[in-house]
């Protein structure tokens, strides 16, 4: 029997070179090989923009397009929105009891988070909400209520894996064995630099290309990408590994990238040359991506009624876990 996944994505905006490269590419493989989870996680976006409900309500579908448009087959993988689980909810209050403060604060990943709205907010922590403290918690219940046994996560994720597993020992020690203990699916998930050259591709960088851009959009986003500063004619050599050009023409697999390489450090290759290759490549490399999406923007209620039976039938999974922890719990009546 396939062994069952869990992962999840927040519908905060669309999906970019580094969730692809960095994770949805890794889920199209894995939906051939396990029983794939994957979650719209509708409310953990709502811990960072509880005051903004239109934009996290109109990117469940968009995001669901994107996860299509990248090969997310819903015949291999069930795809549903968080919300619509309430047994989530419910599994997320139980596990409050299990779990201290002091170990949430210590969370690494929270920590670092609370930290930077700190630093946004000012000093006094105000900021920082009761359910953005507990997302972990929140975390243990998405996962524990699909019986997911293992989780794809990059290395910076573990911290969260570990403190679910800490959450399932603690209740299986208290109210009998019920609940399984995950453990993390360790994949490559490489950190997509952005257009900038910052380390991270990210949204509120501002360094982002979008699988869902157009062609136009593309243009522009490459033409302003970071080249190596100390090439200033067009044949001066310079060094393609500070060049962020050169760095896309390796990320989608440019066939002619020895060239690019070599032209580059000789100086027999202008920037705006090789700008113009790299729009040429990245469209090609986005055509089928584009053409899916087209499709089921054209379709929207196709894109609804997938995510309509993916709930239905992640629902079910997490109604049977919810009956056996409230057995478990004595609180079955
Ligand atoms: Fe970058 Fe190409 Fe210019 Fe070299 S020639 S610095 S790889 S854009």
């Amino acid at each position: 029997m396939k062994k069952t996944i869990l992962t999840g994505i927040r519908p905060t905006g669309n999906l970019h070179l580094g969730h692809y490269f960095g994770a949805t590419k890794n889920w199209v493989k894995l939906q051939d090989e396990y029983n794939s989870y994957i979650e719209i996680a509708d409310v953990q976006a709502l811990t960072d923009n509880f005051n903004n409900p239109e934009k996290v309500r109109k990117n469940v579908r968009e995001l669901t397009i994107d996860l299509l448009s990248v090969g997310i087959d819903p015949n291999k993988a069930t795809l549903f929105i968080q919300s619509q689980i309430p047994e989530i909810a419910e599994l997320t209050v139980f596990y409050s009891n299990l779990v201290t403060m002091a170990r949430l604060y210590r969370n690494p990943t929270v920590k670092t988070e609370i930290a930077q709205k700190k630093a946004i907010f000012g000093n006094d922590g105000e900021s920082v909400t009761y359910g953005f403290v507990g997302y972990p918690v929140s975390q243990a219940a998405d996962i524990t209520a699909f019986k997911g046994e293992l989780i794809p996560v990059g290395e910076d994720q573990l911290p969260l894996i570990e403190q679910c597993r800490e959450i399932v020992r603690k209740f299986n020690n208290i109210y009998g064995n019920t609940l399984i203990e995950p453990e993390p699916l360790l994949s490559d998930n490489p950190r997509i630099k952005g257009l900038d050259g910052n380390e991270k591709m990210g949204k509120s960088l501002g360094n982002a290309i979008y699988l869902a851009d157009n062609e136009e959009v593309i243009s522009k986003k490459i033409m302003s990408a970071v080249t190596d500063t100390k090439k200033i004619k067009k044949d001066d050599p310079a060094d393609p590994d500070k060049c962020m050009v050169y760095y896309y023409h390796k990320l989608i697999d440019n066939p002619n990238i020895d060239t690019v390489c070599s032209e580059c450090k000789k100086g027999s290759r202008g920037c705006v040359a090789c700008k113009k290759e790299l729009i040429n490549q990245m469209n090609e490399f986005l055509k089928p991506i584009r053409e899916k999406r087209k499709y089921y923007e054209e379709h929207p209620e196709e894109v609804d009624k997938i995510l309509k039976e993916g709930t239905i039938k992640a629902k079910e999974k997490a109604e049977s876990t919810i009956k056996e922890v409230k057995s478990a719990m004595m609180i079955d009546y």
